[in-house]
């Protein structure tokens, strides 16, 4: 995809893609401009450009997948994106007409929240890089997700749909609801979202802490007590 340009603008949300699109522009020596964002604050820098270091230089080893804070639960806010992609353009444009300083072997920080930009200097390229080094080792695109055990999405969990008799219809659910079936509502999405918009009665605890915590789980497991009046049902609310 990448062989008919000249440069390549990575706002991508995974570590397996920034790999990829790394290991790519390394191999076809075309510049990597490179942005990324989380909450209030983005990220901007420029790999493989003129001597400076590129991904794998900086990060030889992708971090362990249960570490990567992603945007869905991480969240951000949508103007951090949109400063982030700004400049992502604008230091393509300095690239192709050759102009200006880009930002090699500096990392630029930009924190919303205090409406501040700041940059760290980045370590040179390293001569040892098993890409862009003196005597690579990488050669060819390699499997990124099994590189870096995670999917090519901002996702760590792969989808498991529920056979069909495990899910039930919102027509189904009122009817249970107008029946007065005794049940537990729970809402697994992430509080913001829950913070938008939920059913009443419904309890939020997120998937993400859900799959996280054994005593959870096994009190899902447990048949609830007749005390608490709710019966034995479960119904877990997964929207998107
Ligand atoms: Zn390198």
């Amino acid at each position: 995809i990448i062989k008919d340009y000249d440069v390549i603008l990575d706002a991508s949300d995974n570590v397996a893609t920034r790999y990829l699109l790394n290991d790519s522009c390394v191999l076809l020596k075309k510049p990597l401009v490179s942005g990324s964002a989380l909450r209030f604050e983005g990220q901007l820098t420029v790999y493989n450009y003129k001597g400076g270091p590129c991904y794998r230089c900086l990060f030889p080893c992708p971090p362990p997948p249960h570490c990567v804070t992603n945007c869905s639960e991480g969240g951000v806010v949508g103007v951090v994106p949109g400063v982030i992609g700004s400049l992502q353009a604008l230091e393509a444009m300095k690239i192709i007409t050759d102009i200006g300083d880009p930002m090699i072997s500096k990392l630029l920080l930009f924190d919303g929240f205090s409406g501040t930009f700041r940059h760290i200097k980045l370590r040179e390229r390293n001569p040892e890089c098993s890409i862009c080094g003196d005597d690579p080792t990488i050669k060819e695109l390699i499997d990124y997700e099994q590189f870096c055990g995670s999917k090519p999405n901002d996702k760590e969990r792969q989808k498991e749909l529920l056979t069909e008799n495990q899910r039930i219809s919102c027509a189904d659910y009122k009817a249970l609801l107008d029946e007065g079936v005794p049940h537990l509502l729970l809402d697994v999405r992430e509080p913001v979202e829950y913070d938008i918009c939920h059913l009443p009665h419904s309890h939020n605890i997120p998937l993400s802490q859900l799959q996280k915590s054994k005593d959870i789980l096994s009190l899902l497991n447990t048949p609830l007590s007749d005390d608490n009046k709710r019966g034995t049902g479960c119904i877990i609310c997964l929207l998107s």
